[in-house]
């Protein structure tokens, strides 16, 4: 079956797992890549904290999740494929000792979805063995591992770029961690949030344009470092700051240790898809909370985009925020008029033919008594493919609505994303092809419009330079090939 959402080459063979996700998983939204959480703390076992601080950002990527552990002696590992609560059991828990841990839960941008793929990595070299957790995708990792296969004559026995960061880091030349960053800062090109522990260190690094986020936190007299503050919270750990581009954090019996790398750029180029869409709505980017950064996405929207309606409804759940934006700043009555199944995706049991045929209501399902009848405006945060709006908008024809004005709270996607989101390739990417009107007749909506790029900047608060916006613009903070593969570094015909 070819998926419908999330990009996967041909010759990428689907598991049962991932067929019936695939089916259940039908809104076509970008993917993100990972999750990344590191704790260091004397005097207390940190592996359930990790699992917790994983837990939270399970929305980040739901292919496989791992642990790495130490009391100061050695690491254990326990990486499996699937959801973070089907990976650990309380016996995996109990077989993880120490204060210092790092995790990850991880979705595939580049490597496929296998076993061998799940983080942390493990590496050994000169400073001993190494763990690595990654959030990004390294977008010169082919030539890199080239690079490493000569010089230092490494055989690579895995298909992610991770493990070029892991072989990197643990053999690189330098005095401290922080010479050792800077030497994989000078060659590593692309997205890369990174936790990584020795026996007795753990290590938090960001890369020079800050494109994935990662936040800092006190937890039990020592620190967590996670991908969203979300996470922080979930574990009961205090919000510091967040991490900046090009940063270097390295955590020890003596305290914390912090250096920018001095060629990094002044200011960042943080992905803007995750103000929109992929972080938490109660995680803070950039100093601002998500959720606030979504209702004013909302508010411009209607001020560029006004249309006379009853009501405002979003689609569950990722852009209520923003429909709820749109309604306060236009006045019209807010409700939820779709109602999304939360457990969806979480199940096992393969779909039949009649099911498959029911589609997109499994998922969505919308209110006739609060539809029928009304003029409706409809906020979502992107459409990729558009496969959900179409048979969103169908199905609230079906419940009697009488117009359906669709309004995107976010620009259209033109270009496809190099740092981690998996959205789709350039030729699926429906806005790359299609005017405005065009595709508000293939999605069957009354009126369609998308927030400007200025509208979003307005919204997001920031100067031109501080956010990547390359999807919806086609210019990109670094230059970048169009059009990789994400099995780039996979065998031939595996
Ligand atoms: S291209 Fe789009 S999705 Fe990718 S990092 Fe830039 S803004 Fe984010």
């Amino acid at each position: 079956m070819q998926p419908e959402s999330g990009f996967r080459s041909a010759h990428s063979p689907q598991s049962p797992l991932d067929q019936v996700r695939d089916h259940f998983d039908q809104d076509d939204r970008p993917r993100e890549a990972c999750g990344v959480v590191g704790i260091y703390s004397p005097g207390h076992d940190v592996a359930r904290s990790t699992f917790f601080g994983l837990f939270a950002l399970q929305h980040r990527g739901q292919e496989s999740a791992g642990i790495a552990t130490s009391s100061g002696n050695h690491i254990q590992l326990h990486a499996r494929m699937g959801l973070i609560s089907q990976v650990f059991k309380e016996e995996d828990l109990a077989d993880l000792p120490g204060h210092l841990a790092i995790g990850h839960t991880r979705y595939s941008t580049m490597g496929g979805s296998k076993q061998h793929n799940a983080q942390p990595l493990l590496a050994n070299g000169p400073r001993g063995q190494i763990a690595v957790g990654h959030n990004g995708n390294v977008i010169n990792a082919a030539e890199l591992r080239e690079e490493l296969e000569q010089q230092w004559g490494l055989t690579f026995d895995r298909t992610s770029d991770t493990e070029v960061i892991a072989e990197m880091f643990a053999r690189a030349p330098g005095r401290d961690w922080f010479e050792v960053a800077w030497y994989a800062m000078r060659r590593l090109k692309g997205a890369y949030s990174l936790v990584i522990m020795s026996k007795d260190e753990l290590i938090a690094v960001r890369d020079p344009l800050g494109i994935r986020p990662l936040c800092i936190g006190k937890l039990n007299g020592g620190y967590v470092v996670a991908s969203e503050t979300a996470a922080l919270d979930n574990i009961g750990a205090t919000f510091v700051r967040e991490i900046e581009n090009g940063e270097t954090i390295v955590i020890n019996k003596d305290g914390l240790h912090s250096k920018v790398w001095p060629a990094a750029r002044k200011t960042h180029a943080m992905c803007v898809f995750e103000q929109i869409y992929f972080a938490r709505p109660d995680s803070v980017l950039n100093g601002q909370l998500a959720y606030d950064s979504r209702r004013r996405m909302g508010a411009e929207l209607f001020h560029e985009s006004p249309v006379d309606a009853d009501l405002v409804i979003g689609i569950p759940d990722s852009s209520i925020p923003h429909a709820i934006g749109y309604a306060n700043a236009s006045g019209i009555s807010y409700g939820e008029g779709i109602i999304r199944n939360r457990y969806v995706g979480r199940t096992f049991i393969a779909p039949d033919q009649r099911m498959r045929d029911v589609g997109v209501q499994m998922k969505f399902n919308a209110m006739r008594s609060i539809i029928e009848g009304k003029r409706v405006i409809v906020v979502d945060d992107s459409i990729v493919r558009s496969t959900t709006t179409v048979r969103v908008i169908a199905m609230l024809r079906k419940a009697g609505a009488k117009e359906i004005h669709v309004r995107v709270a976010a620009p259209a996607i033109i270009s496809t994303c190099h740092f981690g989101v998996d959205m789709a390739t350039l030729s699926e990417l429906i806005a790359a092809n299609k005017s405005v009107d065009e595709i508000r007749d293939h999605i069957g909506a009354d009126s369609l419009a998308y927030l400007s790029v200025d509208g979003l900047k307005r919204a997001v608060n920031v100067r031109d330079d501080s956010y990547c916006k390359g999807c919806f613009t086609g210019r990109y903070p670094i230059p970048v090939q169009l059009e990789m593969d994400k099995l780039a570094l996979e065998p031939a015909g595996v």
